[in-house]
């Protein structure tokens, strides 16, 4: 029998499920699903339900190391020892190399005060602005495109609109798999009537299953969102298919007509853009004229939209024609990024961007950055600092020489892994602050374990813009929560923040960010959640945004030109490589793999068209050798007909899989958000790995 419980938010995917933490004694016996979670309402899936024992799993490592060269072994020290040798080393290097030549990122699995003070780190105390996120490689284009067209980065609608839909568009996402709680209240939608579309290289487990069947799949070749969304638009401008009230009262006439004139030249029609997607230009058509007819119509999209090169183009291609059919700022309609992580939202809120502060706002703003000016008693620098990428390239160029690495295994994450490697090892000091020795920590100088979300309090933000409470259910088995070890950084490295509870990096960042002004920790515990914006306008939060006006102001259609990747099949390699998840894993799998939910996936395979199996000779379960341009691996195959020939498929939760050896360098021209979904390879039999 349980002897205490507490209500604390799952720490896997974006829907952000409520869960009761049984405690017997110090000991989590049992993760229950909360009823009045509002994100989840009483159910949950088996990762949040099950997949929490890597908390304490042997695998973890509880006290900080050390180590001069990433060839010595590792040297288990104090905290004082680690924590000072890392404000030693970064202040030598910014001695030696400048001020700009370490920085950090921040993870969207800690909190949204851990992130907060990750950047606060970087900006006030390391004085730059190299701060970066996980989000980068999976949902940066959706910061880009939504802000550009609406105003502001973020998803329109909560969870509950999707009872007031009539249709419901999905691009590139899974959410049986990846959002398995949204997923079963948008199935039931569905079975009460709501029509459904598709859009999906893969015949994902939603196009048909139990009682549901989409009305239209449109199977198209990796890589072509742009020119199919695109092609959508034109069907609804040339038919007249567009809600012109809307479009005259809510955006530009004249930016309405520039953009009318574009997607209706002939190039945009179903009929050429079936030519290079695949897609045949009747289900093009037919889905057009169902999303703009079908009553209240919504649209989710996932990783499958913003992992590409045009990554951002097709973000601001579905928001064109949520506003050409005025589909936004209502129950049941809307634009709905599905995050990946609990807090990716969160961590891009909370200012993780080399060019933004908190609540998106640009860091040349001369107002906002006089206001953390005087409240951290430092000039800060108004110029952009380094994404991800950019730090690896200027490592392996001699000019980055230190990073912080918060929650966040980048050489297994992102791609081209040779890359990564060598821009690591380039470096003078590297610190990874993680559970695990995950696999950058083989090029790492000091590695301070993390906690687990059971271990600390906090909040993550979800998919839908709530604020959700993590608390406190057992003691750091590392001694230490993640937001006071960066805090022990700072103060090594000569600030003092002086917080003795998150409460307290909640009331700053409530402070200084317009969109949090109403969140505190009163308010969460009386309302269990919110969803910013909640400030003086909306006290309670905000359920549905651009309701009468978008935050932008007018919302902007913006041309979408497509542009074919650089990533080409051809006689050497010439199917192509996407990506996705299963249900019982989480990502590279560094948690549930650590967990029983490991006996439910035990490996990861490659799925493949029955006809391009057999060109290949390849048979169910064989092994097979998959080589890129970058790299190769070896997986088993999975004969099916779920993709389409040409196209070839995998989930990546083990890391004997590698799929990021073969991924590119290719990345979405706006934001460097990694081209995942498209590689071109060569598949042929092999004897295993
Ligand atoms: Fe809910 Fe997602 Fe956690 Fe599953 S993984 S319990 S859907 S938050």
């Amino acid at each position: 029998m349980p002897t205490s419980s507490e209500i604390t938010t799952c720490a896997y995917c974006g829907v952000g499920c409520s869960f009761k933490a049984e405690m017997q004694g110090e000991e989590v016996i049992r993760m229950v699903p909360y009823k009045d979670g509002k994100a989840n309402r009483g159910h949950s899936c088996v990762k949040g339900r099950f997949a929490w024992t890597y908390a304490t799993h042997r695998d973890r490592i509880l006290n900080p190391m050390v180590r001069e060269k990433i060839s010595d072994p590792w040297r288990e020290v104090s905290w004082d020892e680690a924590i000072s040798h890392i404000a030693n080393e970064f202040r030598r290097i910014q001695d030696k190399y400048g001020r700009s030549s370490i920085g950090g990122i921040t993870s969207s699995r800690c909190t949204n005060e851990e992130t907060f003070l990750v950047q606060k780190l970087v900006r006030q105390v390391m004085g730059n602005n190299n701060v970066d996120t996980c989000a980068r490689v999976c949902h940066s284009p959706t910061g880009y495109g939504l802000k550009s067209t609406f105003g502001t980065s973020a998803g329109t609608q909560d969870f509950d609109s999707v009872e007031h839909t009539d249709t419901v568009l999905i691009i590139g996402a899974n959410p049986t798999d990846g959002h398995p709680v949204f997923a079963s209240r948008l199935k039931k939608r569905l079975r009460q009537g709501a029509r459904l579309i598709v859009i999906d290289p893969r015949r994902t487990d939603i196009v048909r299953s139990p009682h549901i069947q989409a009305d239209y799949h449109l199977p198209l070749r990796p890589g072509t969102n742009v020119a199919v969304i695109t092609a959508m638009a034109h069907v609804i401008v040339t038919e007249g298919l567009f809600n012109e009230q809307f479009i005259r009262e809510r955006c530009d006439w004249s930016e309405f007509e520039d953009y009318a004139e574009f997607v209706s030249e002939k190039r945009h029609s179903p009929e050429e853009v079936e030519k290079l997607s695949g897609v045949p230009a009747d289900l093009i058509r037919n889905a057009a004229r169902l999303y703009a007819r079908g009553g209240n119509s919504a649209i989710y999209y996932g990783l499958g939209v913003t992992e590409h090169s045009q990554g951002s183009t097709t973000v601001i291609a579905i928001a064109n024609i949520a506003m050409l059919t005025g589909n936004i700022g209502r129950p049941g309609v809307g634009v709905n990024p599905l995050r990946g992580q609990n807090n990716v939202q969160g961590s891009c809120d909370m200012g993780s961007f080399p060019h933004e502060f908190p609540g998106y706002r640009h860091i040349s703003d001369d107002a906002t950055r006089s206001v953390y000016e005087s409240l951290w008693g430092v000039t800060l620098d108004e110029e952009p600092g380094l994404r991800i990428p950019n730090m690896l390239d200027a490592a392996v160029d001699g000019s980055f020489k230190g990073l912080y690495v918060q929650g966040e295994d980048i050489l297994q994450s992102d791609p081209n892994t040779q890359h990564v490697a060598a821009g690591l090892e380039a470096m003078e000091c590297v610190v990874v602050h993680d559970l695990f020795l995950n696999e950058t920590a083989n090029y790492a100088h000091v590695f301070l374990p993390g906690s687990t979300f059971l271990e600390k309090d906090g909040t993550f933000t979800n998919s839908e813009r709530r604020i959700n409470r993590v608390r406190k259910v057992m003691a750091p088995k590392n001694g230490y929560a993640d937001w006071e070890i960066t805090q022990l950084m700072a103060r090594a490295m000569g600030f003092d923040w002086n917080y003795t509870h998150p409460t307290e990096i909640m009331d700053e960042i409530a402070a200084t960010t317009p969109s949090f002004a109403g969140v505190n920790y009163d308010l969460l515990e009386r309302e269990g959640s919110v969803q910013w914006p909640c400030n003086e306008k909306a006290p309670l939060g905000t359920p549905v945004m651009h309701i009468g006006g978008f935050v932008r102001g007018k919302g902007k259609l913006i041309r979408t030109e497509y542009v074919a990747t650089d990533e080409k099949t051809g006689p050497r390699f010439p199917l192509l490589l996407t990506t996705g998840r299963i249900l019982s894993q989480y990502n590279v799998g560094a948690q549930t793999r650590r967990t029983e939910n490991v006996h439910w996936h035990e490996e990861d395979r490659l799925e493949i068209h029955p006809h391009d199996a057999e060109d290949r000779g390849i048979r169910d379960g064989d092994w097979v050798r998959i080589k890129s341009r970058a790299g190769e691996t070896t997986l088993r195959a999975l004969i099916t007909d779920r993709v389409a020939t040409g196209v070839v498929y995998t989930t990546f939760h083990h890391p004997d899989t590698q799929a990021n050896v073969v991924t590119t360098d290719y990345s979405d021209w706006a934001t460097n958000c990694p081209e995942y979904k498209v590689t071109a390879v060569q598949v042929g039999p092999s004897n295993g790995p």
